[in-house]
Protein backbone atom coordinates (compact mmCIF):
# COMPACT_ATOMS: atom_id res chain seq x y z
CA UNK A 1 0.00 0.00 0.00
CA UNK A 2 1.67 3.36 -0.98
CA UNK A 3 -1.17 5.58 0.93
CA UNK A 4 -0.97 5.70 4.53
CA UNK A 5 -3.87 4.16 5.59
CA UNK A 6 -6.40 6.11 7.58
CA UNK A 7 -9.81 4.92 8.53
CA UNK A 8 -12.81 6.86 9.94
CA UNK A 9 -16.30 6.41 11.69
CA UNK A 10 -18.91 8.63 11.28
CA UNK A 11 -21.38 8.08 13.32
CA UNK A 12 -24.65 10.79 13.57
CA UNK A 13 -25.28 11.33 17.05
CA UNK A 14 -29.11 11.20 16.72
CA UNK A 15 -29.12 8.08 18.88
CA UNK A 16 -27.06 5.38 20.80
CA UNK A 17 -24.34 3.75 18.65
CA UNK A 18 -26.21 1.25 16.65
CA UNK A 19 -24.67 -2.77 16.34
CA UNK A 20 -24.10 -2.05 13.01
CA UNK A 21 -21.77 1.25 13.17
CA UNK A 22 -20.00 -0.33 15.78
CA UNK A 23 -19.23 -3.38 13.64
CA UNK A 24 -18.00 -0.49 10.88
CA UNK A 25 -16.31 1.34 13.47
CA UNK A 26 -14.44 -2.26 14.37
CA UNK A 27 -13.71 -3.24 10.77
CA UNK A 28 -12.39 0.30 10.06
CA UNK A 29 -10.00 0.03 13.69
CA UNK A 30 -8.91 -2.97 12.64
CA UNK A 31 -8.26 -2.44 9.06
CA UNK A 32 -5.96 0.51 10.32
CA UNK A 33 -4.45 -1.00 13.23
CA UNK A 34 -3.29 -4.35 10.96
CA UNK A 35 -1.57 -1.75 8.61
CA UNK A 36 -0.26 0.54 11.08
CA UNK A 37 -2.25 3.01 10.10
CA UNK A 38 -4.92 5.54 12.00
CA UNK A 39 -8.35 5.58 12.98
CA UNK A 40 -10.32 8.55 13.16
CA UNK A 41 -13.54 9.39 14.99
CA UNK A 42 -15.96 11.68 12.94
CA UNK A 43 -19.46 13.00 14.62
CA UNK A 44 -21.47 13.95 11.97
CA UNK A 45 -23.49 16.15 13.75
CA UNK A 46 -25.14 18.22 11.03
CA UNK A 47 -28.59 17.21 11.58
CA UNK A 48 -28.96 20.12 14.64
CA UNK A 49 -32.51 18.99 15.61
CA UNK A 50 -32.05 15.70 15.58
CA UNK A 51 -28.56 15.68 17.19
CA UNK A 52 -27.94 15.19 20.89
CA UNK A 53 -24.62 15.70 23.33
CA UNK A 54 -26.22 12.14 24.75
CA UNK A 55 -25.63 10.75 21.99
CA UNK A 56 -22.22 12.33 21.36
CA UNK A 57 -21.33 10.54 25.10
CA UNK A 58 -23.03 7.49 24.15
CA UNK A 59 -21.05 7.17 20.80
CA UNK A 60 -17.72 7.71 22.60
CA UNK A 61 -18.85 5.79 25.85
CA UNK A 62 -19.41 2.86 23.75
CA UNK A 63 -16.22 3.34 21.61
CA UNK A 64 -14.54 3.08 24.89
CA UNK A 65 -16.36 -0.02 26.01
CA UNK A 66 -15.29 -1.76 23.50
CA UNK A 67 -11.64 -0.45 23.29
CA UNK A 68 -11.95 0.84 19.50
CA UNK A 69 -9.37 3.63 20.28
CA UNK A 70 -9.08 6.05 17.84
CA UNK A 71 -5.84 8.34 16.76
CA UNK A 72 -7.59 11.43 15.72
CA UNK A 73 -10.74 13.10 17.17
CA UNK A 74 -13.52 13.60 17.86
CA UNK A 75 -13.87 15.97 15.15
CA UNK A 76 -17.72 17.83 14.72
CA UNK A 77 -18.64 18.74 11.40
CA UNK A 78 -20.63 21.78 13.20
CA UNK A 79 -17.23 23.11 13.99
CA UNK A 80 -16.06 22.93 10.49
CA UNK A 81 -18.92 24.93 8.89
CA UNK A 82 -16.12 28.07 7.54
CA UNK A 83 -14.24 25.60 6.03
CA UNK A 84 -17.46 24.15 3.70
CA UNK A 85 -18.14 27.73 2.87
CA UNK A 86 -14.30 27.95 2.49
CA UNK A 87 -14.29 25.36 -0.23
CA UNK A 88 -17.73 25.67 -1.65
CA UNK A 89 -16.39 29.69 -2.07
CA UNK A 90 -13.63 28.07 -4.58
CA UNK A 91 -16.29 26.04 -6.03
CA UNK A 92 -18.45 28.54 -7.44
CA UNK A 93 -15.18 30.68 -8.33
CA UNK A 94 -13.55 27.50 -10.70
CA UNK A 95 -16.82 26.76 -11.94
CA UNK A 96 -17.55 23.21 -10.41
CA UNK A 97 -20.37 24.64 -8.71
CA UNK A 98 -23.28 27.03 -9.77
CA UNK A 99 -25.72 28.92 -7.88
CA UNK A 100 -29.45 27.75 -8.56
CA UNK A 101 -32.41 30.17 -8.24
CA UNK A 102 -35.30 27.56 -9.11
CA UNK A 103 -37.86 28.12 -6.30
CA UNK A 104 -39.30 25.14 -4.45
CA UNK A 105 -42.50 25.55 -6.71
CA UNK A 106 -40.46 25.88 -9.95
CA UNK A 107 -38.87 22.09 -8.70
CA UNK A 108 -42.26 20.91 -7.93
CA UNK A 109 -43.46 21.64 -11.28
CA UNK A 110 -40.04 20.34 -13.33
CA UNK A 111 -40.57 17.03 -11.29
CA UNK A 112 -44.65 17.09 -12.65
CA UNK A 113 -43.41 17.93 -15.88
CA UNK A 114 -40.72 14.96 -16.48
CA UNK A 115 -42.95 12.52 -14.93
CA UNK A 116 -45.90 13.21 -17.07
CA UNK A 117 -43.76 12.76 -19.85
CA UNK A 118 -42.79 9.51 -18.32
CA UNK A 119 -39.33 10.58 -17.49
CA UNK A 120 -36.93 10.10 -14.28
CA UNK A 121 -37.26 13.20 -12.28
CA UNK A 122 -34.23 14.97 -11.85
CA UNK A 123 -33.28 18.70 -11.52
CA UNK A 124 -33.24 19.61 -15.23
CA UNK A 125 -29.66 22.19 -15.06
CA UNK A 126 -31.84 25.26 -16.47
CA UNK A 127 -29.06 27.47 -13.87
CA UNK A 128 -26.61 25.14 -15.17
CA UNK A 129 -23.79 27.42 -16.83
CA UNK A 130 -22.50 26.04 -20.23
CA UNK A 131 -20.69 27.74 -23.19
CA UNK A 132 -22.80 29.84 -25.54
CA UNK A 133 -25.86 29.43 -23.13
CA UNK A 134 -27.36 32.63 -21.45
CA UNK A 135 -28.70 32.01 -18.03
CA UNK A 136 -31.99 33.13 -17.14
CA UNK A 137 -32.43 36.64 -15.40
CA UNK A 138 -31.55 36.38 -11.44
CA UNK A 139 -35.06 36.65 -9.81
CA UNK A 140 -35.52 39.12 -7.13
CA UNK A 141 -35.60 37.58 -3.12
CA UNK A 142 -34.56 34.43 -4.16
CA UNK A 143 -31.51 32.76 -2.21
CA UNK A 144 -30.07 30.43 -4.10
CA UNK A 145 -29.17 26.93 -3.33
CA UNK A 146 -25.22 25.83 -4.51
CA UNK A 147 -25.50 22.80 -6.96
CA UNK A 148 -22.54 21.08 -7.98
CA UNK A 149 -21.69 20.71 -11.16
CA UNK A 150 -21.43 16.84 -12.39
CA UNK A 151 -20.38 15.67 -15.14
CA UNK A 152 -22.99 15.10 -18.11
CA UNK A 153 -21.03 12.00 -19.53
CA UNK A 154 -18.83 9.29 -18.88
CA UNK A 155 -19.48 6.75 -15.98
CA UNK A 156 -17.89 6.87 -11.93
CA UNK A 157 -16.57 3.16 -11.46
CA UNK A 158 -14.74 1.81 -8.38
CA UNK A 159 -13.13 -1.04 -7.53
CA UNK A 160 -15.38 -1.75 -3.74
CA UNK A 161 -13.49 -3.48 -1.46
CA UNK A 162 -16.33 -5.64 -0.72
CA UNK A 163 -18.32 -5.54 -4.03
CA UNK A 164 -15.94 -5.58 -6.73
CA UNK A 165 -16.35 -3.30 -9.29
CA UNK A 166 -19.20 -0.69 -9.39
CA UNK A 167 -20.33 1.86 -12.16
CA UNK A 168 -22.70 4.29 -12.31
CA UNK A 169 -23.03 6.11 -15.49
CA UNK A 170 -23.13 10.12 -15.18
CA UNK A 171 -26.20 10.34 -16.66
CA UNK A 172 -27.79 8.64 -13.82
CA UNK A 173 -26.86 11.72 -11.78
CA UNK A 174 -28.08 15.45 -11.46
CA UNK A 175 -26.29 18.62 -10.01
CA UNK A 176 -26.93 17.71 -6.36
CA UNK A 177 -27.55 20.84 -4.08
CA UNK A 178 -24.28 20.83 -1.81
CA UNK A 179 -25.65 24.59 0.15
CA UNK A 180 -29.00 25.61 0.85
CA UNK A 181 -30.30 28.95 0.74
CA UNK A 182 -29.07 29.85 4.26
CA UNK A 183 -25.46 28.53 3.04
CA UNK A 184 -25.24 25.54 5.66
CA UNK A 185 -23.58 22.69 3.22
CA UNK A 186 -25.45 19.82 2.65
CA UNK A 187 -24.53 16.00 3.85
CA UNK A 188 -22.93 14.47 0.96
CA UNK A 189 -20.32 17.21 0.61
CA UNK A 190 -19.40 17.56 4.14
CA UNK A 191 -18.51 13.88 4.15
CA UNK A 192 -16.61 14.42 0.81
CA UNK A 193 -14.48 17.72 2.85
CA UNK A 194 -14.17 15.53 6.02
CA UNK A 195 -12.60 12.87 3.82
CA UNK A 196 -10.26 15.00 1.40
CA UNK A 197 -9.14 17.09 4.63
CA UNK A 198 -8.54 14.09 6.99
CA UNK A 199 -6.68 12.24 4.27
CA UNK A 200 -9.14 9.10 4.54
CA UNK A 201 -7.59 6.40 2.36
CA UNK A 202 -10.70 4.04 2.77
CA UNK A 203 -14.16 4.69 3.45
CA UNK A 204 -15.27 1.27 5.26
CA UNK A 205 -19.11 2.05 5.60
CA UNK A 206 -22.58 0.32 5.54
CA UNK A 207 -23.81 -0.14 2.18
CA UNK A 208 -27.19 2.17 2.36
CA UNK A 209 -24.21 4.55 1.64
CA UNK A 210 -23.34 2.93 -1.98
CA UNK A 211 -25.44 5.88 -3.59
CA UNK A 212 -23.52 8.89 -1.77
CA UNK A 213 -19.89 7.25 -3.23
CA UNK A 214 -20.50 8.16 -7.01
CA UNK A 215 -21.42 11.68 -6.24
CA UNK A 216 -18.91 11.42 -3.81
CA UNK A 217 -16.54 10.45 -5.89
CA UNK A 218 -17.37 13.27 -8.72
CA UNK A 219 -16.86 16.06 -5.99
CA UNK A 220 -13.37 15.07 -4.91
CA UNK A 221 -12.22 14.73 -8.69
CA UNK A 222 -13.94 18.03 -9.23
CA UNK A 223 -11.74 18.97 -5.74
CA UNK A 224 -8.72 17.52 -6.82
CA UNK A 225 -8.51 15.11 -4.34
CA UNK A 226 -6.84 11.65 -4.56
CA UNK A 227 -9.52 9.19 -4.04
CA UNK A 228 -9.98 6.97 -0.97
CA UNK A 229 -10.78 3.25 -1.51
CA UNK A 230 -14.42 2.12 -0.65
CA UNK A 231 -15.77 -0.90 1.13
CA UNK A 232 -19.35 -0.75 1.53
CA UNK A 233 -20.14 -3.91 3.97
CA UNK A 234 -24.11 -5.37 4.08
CA UNK A 235 -26.31 -4.42 6.29
CA UNK A 236 -27.00 -6.57 9.50
CA UNK A 237 -29.95 -8.66 9.36
CA UNK A 238 -32.52 -9.77 12.46
CA UNK A 239 -33.34 -13.72 12.35
CA UNK A 240 -36.71 -12.70 9.77
CA UNK A 241 -34.52 -11.29 7.41
CA UNK A 242 -35.30 -7.62 7.38
CA UNK A 243 -32.49 -5.41 8.96
CA UNK A 244 -31.54 -5.60 12.61
CA UNK A 245 -33.78 -3.08 13.77
CA UNK A 246 -35.29 -2.69 17.64
CA UNK A 247 -38.23 -4.71 16.86
CA UNK A 248 -35.65 -7.46 17.16
CA UNK A 249 -34.21 -6.79 20.30
CA UNK A 250 -31.22 -4.61 21.87
CA UNK A 251 -29.63 -2.60 19.09
CA UNK A 252 -27.72 -0.45 20.94
CA UNK A 253 -23.90 -1.92 21.97
CA UNK A 254 -24.56 0.20 25.17
CA UNK A 255 -27.29 -2.14 26.21
CA UNK A 256 -24.93 -5.17 25.92
CA UNK A 257 -22.79 -3.70 27.99
CA UNK A 258 -25.67 -3.49 30.40
CA UNK A 259 -26.63 -6.46 29.95
CA UNK A 260 -23.61 -8.07 30.84
CA UNK A 261 -21.76 -9.30 27.61
CA UNK A 262 -17.91 -8.70 27.82
CA UNK A 263 -16.48 -6.61 25.19
CA UNK A 264 -13.68 -8.57 23.74
CA UNK A 265 -16.71 -11.61 23.30
CA UNK A 266 -18.70 -8.66 21.15
CA UNK A 267 -15.60 -7.77 19.16
CA UNK A 268 -15.15 -11.39 18.63
CA UNK A 269 -18.83 -11.77 17.17
CA UNK A 270 -19.37 -8.55 15.42
CA UNK A 271 -16.12 -9.24 13.79
CA UNK A 272 -17.64 -12.07 12.43
CA UNK A 273 -20.65 -10.46 10.71
CA UNK A 274 -19.55 -10.41 7.31
CA UNK A 275 -15.67 -11.07 7.50
CA UNK A 276 -14.21 -14.56 8.18
CA UNK A 277 -10.70 -16.07 8.64
CA UNK A 278 -11.52 -19.85 7.35
CA UNK A 279 -13.74 -21.63 10.23
CA UNK A 280 -12.14 -19.37 13.09
CA UNK A 281 -14.54 -18.24 15.49
CA UNK A 282 -13.04 -17.93 18.59
CA UNK A 283 -9.85 -15.50 18.41
CA UNK A 284 -8.22 -12.33 20.46
CA UNK A 285 -8.03 -8.99 19.15
CA UNK A 286 -4.45 -9.25 18.28
CA UNK A 287 -5.39 -12.26 16.06
CA UNK A 288 -8.67 -10.19 14.26
CA UNK A 289 -5.83 -7.29 13.69
CA UNK A 290 -3.43 -9.85 12.17
CA UNK A 291 -5.24 -11.00 9.85
CA UNK A 292 -7.76 -8.00 9.10
CA UNK A 293 -6.39 -7.02 5.91
CA UNK A 294 -9.37 -6.06 4.01
CA UNK A 295 -10.04 -9.24 2.40
CA UNK A 296 -12.36 -11.97 2.62
CA UNK A 297 -15.53 -9.27 3.53
CA UNK A 298 -18.41 -11.06 2.67
CA UNK A 299 -20.60 -9.50 0.20
CA UNK A 300 -24.37 -11.25 1.35
CA UNK A 301 -25.66 -9.84 4.68
CA UNK A 302 -24.91 -11.28 7.99
CA UNK A 303 -27.46 -12.56 10.26
CA UNK A 304 -27.83 -11.29 13.84
CA UNK A 305 -27.37 -14.46 16.20
CA UNK A 306 -28.23 -14.15 19.83
CA UNK A 307 -27.29 -17.49 20.51
CA UNK A 308 -23.75 -17.34 18.69
CA UNK A 309 -23.38 -14.14 20.72
CA UNK A 310 -24.39 -15.99 24.05
CA UNK A 311 -22.30 -19.02 23.38
CA UNK A 312 -19.12 -16.20 22.76
CA UNK A 313 -19.84 -14.32 25.63
CA UNK A 314 -19.50 -17.48 27.74
CA UNK A 315 -16.14 -18.61 26.31
CA UNK A 316 -15.05 -15.09 27.40
CA UNK A 317 -16.62 -15.12 30.65
CA UNK A 318 -14.95 -18.66 31.40
CA UNK A 319 -11.64 -17.45 30.71
CA UNK A 320 -12.13 -14.32 33.26
CA UNK A 321 -10.70 -15.10 36.74
CA UNK A 322 -12.76 -15.05 39.37
CA UNK A 323 -11.82 -11.78 40.86
CA UNK A 324 -11.94 -9.85 37.77
CA UNK A 325 -15.44 -11.13 37.01
CA UNK A 326 -16.76 -10.31 40.59
CA UNK A 327 -15.69 -6.83 39.86
CA UNK A 328 -18.53 -6.51 36.94
CA UNK A 329 -21.11 -8.95 38.86
CA UNK A 330 -20.49 -6.34 41.46
CA UNK A 331 -21.21 -3.46 39.08
CA UNK A 332 -24.38 -5.97 38.27
CA UNK A 333 -25.83 -6.06 41.67
CA UNK A 334 -25.32 -2.59 42.32
CA UNK A 335 -27.30 -1.85 39.56
CA UNK A 336 -29.82 -4.25 41.07
CA UNK A 337 -29.81 -1.95 44.39
CA UNK A 338 -27.45 -4.66 46.06
CA UNK A 339 -24.29 -4.53 47.70
CA UNK A 340 -21.54 -6.80 47.56
CA UNK A 341 -18.48 -6.69 47.46
CA UNK A 342 -15.39 -8.26 44.92
CA UNK A 343 -14.01 -10.36 48.02
CA UNK A 344 -17.56 -12.01 48.67
CA UNK A 345 -18.55 -12.69 45.04
CA UNK A 346 -15.43 -13.95 43.81
CA UNK A 347 -15.97 -17.66 45.10
CA UNK A 348 -19.38 -17.61 43.93
CA UNK A 349 -18.20 -16.29 40.22
CA UNK A 350 -16.13 -19.69 40.43
CA UNK A 351 -19.05 -21.96 41.63
CA UNK A 352 -21.47 -20.25 39.10
CA UNK A 353 -19.76 -18.85 36.03
CA UNK A 354 -20.14 -22.49 34.28
CA UNK A 355 -24.00 -21.99 33.81
CA UNK A 356 -23.97 -18.57 32.69
CA UNK A 357 -23.43 -16.44 29.43
CA UNK A 358 -23.30 -12.96 30.70
CA UNK A 359 -22.14 -11.48 34.14
CA UNK A 360 -25.97 -10.36 34.28
CA UNK A 361 -27.07 -13.64 34.42
CA UNK A 362 -24.19 -14.39 36.96
CA UNK A 363 -25.63 -11.36 39.04
CA UNK A 364 -29.13 -12.95 38.81
CA UNK A 365 -27.62 -16.01 40.59
CA UNK A 366 -25.48 -14.19 42.85
CA UNK A 367 -28.53 -12.16 44.34
CA UNK A 368 -29.66 -14.93 46.48
CA UNK A 369 -26.48 -14.36 48.49
CA UNK A 370 -27.38 -11.12 49.48
CA UNK A 371 -30.92 -10.17 49.29
CA UNK A 372 -33.82 -12.16 50.47
CA UNK A 373 -35.36 -14.40 48.35
CA UNK A 374 -39.24 -15.27 47.07
CA UNK A 375 -39.92 -18.93 45.73
CA UNK A 376 -42.64 -19.72 43.76
CA UNK A 377 -46.09 -20.73 45.39
CA UNK A 378 -45.64 -23.29 43.09
CA UNK A 379 -42.23 -24.32 43.73
CA UNK A 380 -43.11 -24.31 47.34
CA UNK A 381 -45.97 -26.45 46.76
CA UNK A 382 -44.18 -28.75 44.36
CA UNK A 383 -41.01 -29.51 46.47
CA UNK A 384 -41.65 -28.30 50.57
CA UNK A 385 -43.98 -30.96 51.07
CA UNK A 386 -45.46 -32.27 53.87
CA UNK A 387 -42.84 -35.05 53.49
CA UNK A 388 -40.17 -34.09 53.47
CA UNK A 389 -40.89 -31.20 56.28
CA UNK A 390 -39.70 -33.43 59.15
CA UNK A 391 -36.20 -34.34 57.52
CA UNK A 392 -35.86 -30.31 56.75
CA UNK A 393 -36.29 -29.69 60.32
CA UNK A 394 -34.18 -32.53 61.16
CA UNK A 395 -31.23 -31.03 58.34
CA UNK A 396 -31.38 -27.74 59.85
CA UNK A 397 -30.80 -28.74 63.23
CA UNK A 398 -27.80 -30.45 62.38
CA UNK A 399 -26.35 -27.88 60.10
CA UNK A 400 -26.59 -25.34 63.08
CA UNK A 401 -24.39 -27.81 64.94
CA UNK A 402 -21.74 -28.87 62.55
CA UNK A 403 -18.34 -27.21 61.58
CA UNK A 404 -19.25 -24.94 58.35
CA UNK A 405 -17.69 -26.59 55.09
CA UNK A 406 -18.94 -28.13 52.00
CA UNK A 407 -17.62 -31.73 53.53
CA UNK A 408 -19.68 -31.29 56.55
CA UNK A 409 -22.61 -29.97 54.84
CA UNK A 410 -22.56 -33.14 52.67
CA UNK A 411 -22.20 -35.44 54.71
CA UNK A 412 -25.39 -34.11 56.84
CA UNK A 413 -27.19 -34.01 54.06
CA UNK A 414 -26.49 -38.11 53.57
CA UNK A 415 -27.27 -38.53 56.88
CA UNK A 416 -30.76 -36.72 57.04
CA UNK A 417 -31.78 -38.23 53.76
CA UNK A 418 -30.88 -42.42 55.85
CA UNK A 419 -32.82 -41.43 58.99
CA UNK A 420 -36.06 -40.39 56.72
CA UNK A 421 -35.71 -42.85 53.88
CA UNK A 422 -35.42 -40.25 51.40
CA UNK A 423 -33.76 -39.66 48.06
CA UNK A 424 -31.29 -36.82 47.47
CA UNK A 425 -33.96 -35.16 44.72
CA UNK A 426 -36.08 -34.83 46.78
CA UNK A 427 -34.22 -33.20 50.38
CA UNK A 428 -31.67 -30.67 47.60
CA UNK A 429 -34.93 -29.81 45.76
CA UNK A 430 -36.95 -28.84 48.92
CA UNK A 431 -33.20 -26.83 50.51
CA UNK A 432 -32.86 -25.19 47.13
CA UNK A 433 -36.22 -23.45 46.87
CA UNK A 434 -36.08 -22.18 50.61
CA UNK A 435 -32.78 -21.06 50.76
CA UNK A 436 -32.14 -20.13 47.09
CA UNK A 437 -35.28 -19.37 45.43
CA UNK A 438 -35.49 -21.89 42.79
CA UNK A 439 -34.88 -25.52 42.12
CA UNK A 440 -31.98 -26.02 40.18
CA UNK A 441 -28.82 -25.06 41.30
CA UNK A 442 -25.21 -26.73 41.30
CA UNK A 443 -24.06 -29.08 43.83
CA UNK A 444 -26.61 -27.97 47.00
CA UNK A 445 -22.92 -28.73 49.43
CA UNK A 446 -21.15 -26.30 47.32
CA UNK A 447 -24.17 -23.94 47.49
CA UNK A 448 -24.95 -24.06 50.82
CA UNK A 449 -21.26 -23.73 51.76
CA UNK A 450 -20.76 -19.85 50.50
CA UNK A 451 -23.82 -18.57 52.15
CA UNK A 452 -23.38 -17.19 55.96
CA UNK A 453 -24.68 -20.53 58.27
CA UNK A 454 -27.24 -17.97 59.40
CA UNK A 455 -28.79 -17.58 56.31
CA UNK A 456 -29.57 -20.93 55.72
CA UNK A 457 -30.67 -21.48 59.20
CA UNK A 458 -32.79 -18.52 59.24
CA UNK A 459 -34.44 -19.59 55.30
CA UNK A 460 -35.07 -23.50 56.38
CA UNK A 461 -36.98 -21.72 59.73
CA UNK A 462 -40.37 -21.30 57.70
CA UNK A 463 -40.86 -24.73 57.59
N1 LIG B 1 -23.00 9.57 9.16
C1 LIG B 1 -23.22 8.42 8.37
C2 LIG B 1 -24.04 7.40 9.15
O1 LIG B 1 -24.14 7.51 10.35
C3 LIG B 1 -21.93 7.74 7.93
C4 LIG B 1 -21.41 8.34 6.68
C5 LIG B 1 -20.17 7.66 6.14
O2 LIG B 1 -19.64 6.72 6.72
O3 LIG B 1 -19.73 8.13 5.08
O4 LIG B 1 -24.58 6.52 8.55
Amino acid sequence: MTRKVRTRIAPSPTGFLHLGTARTALFSWAFARHHGGEFILRIEDTDVARSTQEAVDQIIAAMKWLRLDYDEGPFFQMQRLARYREVIAKMLADGSAYRCYCTPQELDAMREAQRARGEKPRYDGRWRPEPGKTLPAVPPGVEPVVRFRNPLDGDVSWHDMVKGTISISNRELDDLIIARPDGTPTYNFCVVVDDWDMQISHVIRGDDHVNNTPRQINILRALGAELPEYGHVPMILGPDGDKLSKRHGAVSVMQYEEAGYLPDAMVNYLSRLGWSHGDDELFTREQLVSWFDGHHLAKSPAQWDAAKLNWVNAHYLKGMTDASLAALVSAQLARRGIVASEAQLTPLCGLFKDRCATTGELADWLGMYFADVAPSEQDLASHVTDAVRPALRALRDKLAAIEWNKAAIGAAIKETLAAHSLKMPQLAHAVRVLVCGRAQTPSIDAVLELFPRDTVLARLRSV
